[in-house]
C-alpha cells in the first residue's frame, strides 16, 4: 500500500513534444484516482512514467515518501494493466497469472496459493487451465487483472483496461474494478478518456487536456465547481449548453442577455450578482454562459425555443432545442411524462441557482468558486501588502522570486482549497469578513472581503463549521501555495529557488579593448567599458539576454529570441530545468564559472528541450561588475 506525490512533473519527448506540463498531485493510499482526458492529452505519458517505462524530463516522483525518479520500473513495487491484455497465448490461465512469481522464483505451493485466491477475487477459478485463445474479452481482461493482483503490489496502474470490451460488458466489469479495489485495499490509477468510466469510478479525478492538469477533485466538485469551460463541458452527459451572452446591470441585480433572445434576460441570484460585481469583470465584453440540461426547464413564458428532436430513455426523456441566434442545440432533461413532440414551439427557462459563467478568453469560470483567487498587491520591503494589511515574507519565500518583481502592479494566486483556518509556520495570516456562503455537497464555499480589496477571496470550509455573513475571521495562506503573477498572468514566483546570477571574474584592459575572464569559465572582450583592472563579481542580469541559434536550431522559432553571436561576446550554457509561462520561459542553466545555477527570463518561443546546450549573447547591458 502506498501513496503518491507528483511534483512538477514534466515530460518533454525528443523532437520537443511536450506531453505533460508541471503535473502536481498527491495520491493518498488506497485511493482510486481516475486520469482523463481526450486522446493525446498526456494520460498514458502521466502513468508510464508512474509506472517507470518513461524518464521524467522533470519535476520529482515520490513513492510512499521516497523519491523513485531514478529507481528502475521493476523496483517499484507497482503493476500495470493494459488495454490489450498482453497474455501469453501458449500459457494457461493458471500460467499466465503465475509467470511473474515464478520469474521471482517463488515456491510452486507459494505460487498456487496466490494463483487460487486471486482466481476466486475475480471469479475465474474454473477458467484456470484454459488458454487465452478460449476466453472471451471480459475474462482476458479479469486473466490480465489476475495477473497483476498476484503479484501484490503497492500501486496498480491502469491504462484503458476496458477499452476492447463492448459497451454492456464494460459496464460490468467497471463495477467489478471498483469492488476490486475495495477488496484490496490499494491505490488505483487508472486512465480513460471515457468520463462515465471516470465519473463512476474514481474518487478523485484529474481532468487533463493539451498535456496540462485542468482540474483534480472528487467526481461531484468537478461538476459542481468546474474550473474552466474545458472540465464544465467534459463532464456530463449530455454536455453542459453554452451560449454567447453579454452581461447587464440594474441597480443592485445583474442579468445575463442571451445572444439572439436579447429581450429574455436571465437575472442572477443575488449572491452571484454581488460576486460578478465584486470581481470587477467587464460590462461591455461577451461572455460564455452555461448550464446543464438537467437545470433547462419548460415554461408557459420564457425563451422561445423550437424543439428539433426528443429522445425518450429509460427514466428520463432529452429534449433538442434550438433558440434564436444560436447555431448549437439547446439541450434539456425533462421527466418521461412530458407530452412534447419533436417540431413543437415551446418556451423554455433556466434555473437561475445553477448557472455558469466563464470568459471567452481565458475559460475560467467566473462565478462560483474560482480555481485561483486573483488578489491584486504589492511587494515593499520584503512585505506582500495586500489592501490594508502587509504580511511578513520570509526568506524561504522571497528567494523564489524573481528580479521581475519590481513597481508594478502584480497578483497573489491562491487556490481555495489551500486557504487554511489553523495557523501553523509555513502559513500567514490574513484577516478578512464573511460576506455570503453557498453550500456544495462535500463542503461549504466562503466569500469572503478584505479591507481595501476588490475581490472577495474565496474558499471552501468544512461543512461543519458554521461561518455566517458578518463574521470576522483568521484564514491562513500557505506560503508553498502562494503563486505571484504580473499583469500578463507570467508568474513572478519560481518553483526553483533563485539565486544571484554571479561568478566571480577577472578583468583587464589593453589596447582599448576589456576582457572579462570568468574565473573557471568563458571569457567575454568588449570596447573599452570604462571599468579599472583587478577582480570582480560578474552579475549576470535575469532579463535581456538572448539566446544565439545557429540556422538549424533556429527553424521555426521566431527571430526575436535568435542573435547571431558575436565572438568573444557569449557563454556557454547547458540546460537545467524551464518554467515555461505565458509570454516568457524562466530557464534555469548551467553555465561554467557560476556558483549556482543561473535564472534567466526569456521569450516563451524557446525551450531548453528543444536545444539543451547553446550559446547566449551578453551584451554590456545584461551584466554589472562588482569590485571585490
Ligand atoms: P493520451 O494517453 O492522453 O492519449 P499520450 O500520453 O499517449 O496521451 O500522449 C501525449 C502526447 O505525447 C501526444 O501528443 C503524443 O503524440 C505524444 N507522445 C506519446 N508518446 C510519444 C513518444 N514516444 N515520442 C514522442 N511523442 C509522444
Amino acid at each position: 500500500m502506498a501513496g503518491l506525490k507528483l511534483k512538477h512533473v514534466y515530460k518533454v519527448y525528443n523532437g520537443g513534444v511536450r506531453a505533460v506540463n508541471d503535473f502536481n498531485l498527491d495520491i493518498k493510499d488506497k485511493s482510486f484516482v481516475v486520469l482523463v482526458g481526450p486522446s493525446g492529452c498526456g494520460k498514458s505519458t502521466t502513468l508510464r512514467m508512474i509506472a517507470g517505462l518513461e524518464s521524467i524530463t522533470s519535476g520529482q516522483l515520490y513513492i510512499d515518501n521516497a523519491l523513485v525518479n531514478d529507481v528502475e520500473s521493476k523496483n517499484r513495487d507497482i503493476a500495470m494493466v493494459f488495454q490489450s491484455y498482453a497474455l501469453y497465448p501458449h500459457m494457461t490461465v493458471y500460467q499466465n497469472m503465475g509467470f511473474s512469481l515464478k520469474l521471482r522464483h517463488e515456491k510452486p505451493d507459494v505460487i498456487k496459493e496466490k494463483v487460487l485466491k486471486a482466481a476466486e477475487t475475480l471469479e475465474i477459478s474454473d477458467l484456470l487451465d484454459r488458454k487465452p485463445k478460449e476466453l472471451s474479452g471480459g475474462q482476458r481482461q479479469r486473466v490480465a487483472l489476475g495477473r497483476a493482483i498476484v503479484r501484490e503490489p503497492n500501486v496498480f496502474l491502469l491504462d484503458e483496461p476496458l477499452s476492447n470490451l463492448d459497451a454492456k460488458l464494460r459496464v460490468q466489469m467497471r463495477t467489478e474494478i471498483t469492488k476490486l479495489h475495495e477488496k484490496l485495499q490499494t491505490t488505483f490509477i487508472y486512465v480513460t478518456h471515457d468520463q462515465t468510466e471516470a465519473m463512476t469510478m474514481g474518487d478523485v479525478i484529474v481532468v487533463m487536456n493539451k498535456g496540462f492538469v485542468q482540474q483534480a477533485d472528487a467526481p461531484v466538485t468537478l461538476f459542481e465547481d468546474p474550473t474552466n469551460l474545458f472540465v464544465a463541458t467534459f463532464l456530463g452527459s449530455p454536455q453542459m449548453n453554452i451560449i454567447e451572452c453579454d452581461l447587464v446591470e440594474k441597480d443592485d441585480k445583474v442579468g445575463v442577455r442571451l445572444e439572439g433572445v436579447e429581450s429574455n434576460v436571465v437575472w442572477l441570484k443575488d449572491n452571484t450578482a454581488k460576486q460578478i460585481k465584486n470581481s470587477g469583470i467587464s460590462f461591455e465584453k461577451k461572455y460564455l454562459f452555461g448550464i446543464r440540461p438537467d437545470h433547462v426547464s419548460v415554461s408557459k413564458t420564457g425563451i422561445p425555443a423550437h424543439v428539433e428532436a426528443v429522445e425518450q430513455l429509460g427514466d428520463e426523456t432529452i429534449i433538442y432545442t434550438t433558440i434564436e441566434g444560436h447555431k448549437q442545440h439547446v439541450v434539456l432533461k425533462a421527466p418521461l411524462t412530458i407530452d412534447i413532440n419533436s417540431q413543437d414551439d415551446i418556451h423554455i427557462e433556466f434555473s437561475k441557482e445553477k448557472v455558469y459563467l466563464f470568459d471567452k478568453d481565458s475559460e475560467h469560470s467566473l462565478i462560483g468558486m474560482p480555481s485561483y483567487n486573483k488578489v491584486p498587491c504589492s511587494i515593499k520591503d520584503n512585505k506582500l501588502v495586500i489592501g490594508k494589511q502587509e504580511l511578513e515574507l520570509d526568506t524561504d519565500y522571497t528567494s523564489h522570486l524573481l528580479a521581475r518583481v519590481k513597481d508594478e502592479p502584480i497578483f497573489l494566486a491562491v487556490k481555495p482549497e489551500h486557504v487554511e483556518m489553523e495557523s501553523n509556520e509555513a502559513n500567514v495570516e490574513l484577516k478578512a469578513k464573511v460576506e455570503f456562503v453557498e453550500e456544495r455537497t462535500n463542503y461549504n464555499i466562503i466569500y469572503a472581503s478584505m479591507d481595501g480589496v476588490t475581490p472577495y477571496l474565496i474558499f471552501r470550509s468544512d461543512k461543519n463549521r458554521k461561518f455566517k455573513s458578518g463574521d470576522n475571521i483568521s484564514v491562513y495562506l500557505p506560503l508553498d501555495k502562494m503563486y505571484l503573477f504580473n499583469k500578463d498572468d507570467d508568474s513572478l514566483f519560481s518553483r526553483e529557488e533563485i539565486f544571484e546570477n554571479k561568478a566571480n571574474c577577472h578583468v583587464t584592459n589593453k589596447n582599448g579593448k576589456t576582457t572579462i575572464k570568468i574565473n573557471g569559465g568563458d571569457t567575454l572582450v568588449y570596447d573599452d567599458l570604462g571599468v579599472e583592472d583587478g577582480d570582480y563579481e560578474f552579475i549576470l542580469k535575469q532579463e535581456g539576454t538572448q539566446v544565439v541559434f545557429d540556422k538549424k536550431n533556429a527553424k521555426g522559432i521566431e527571430e526575436e529570441v535568435c542573435k547571431v553571436a558575436t565572438p568573444n561576446q557569449f557563454l556557454k550554457v547547458s540546460c537545467y530545468d524551464e518554467e515555461p509561462q505565458h509570454k516568457i520561459n524562466t530557464i534555469f542553466v548551467k553555465i561554467k564559472g557560476f556558483e549556482e545555477y543561473v535564472t534567466l527570463v526569456i521569450n516563451n518561443n524557446f525551450s531548453v528541450y528543444k536545444m539543451p546546450v547553446f550559446k547566449i549573447n551578453i551584451t554590456p547591458d545584461n551584466f554589472e561588475l562588482r569590485k571585490l
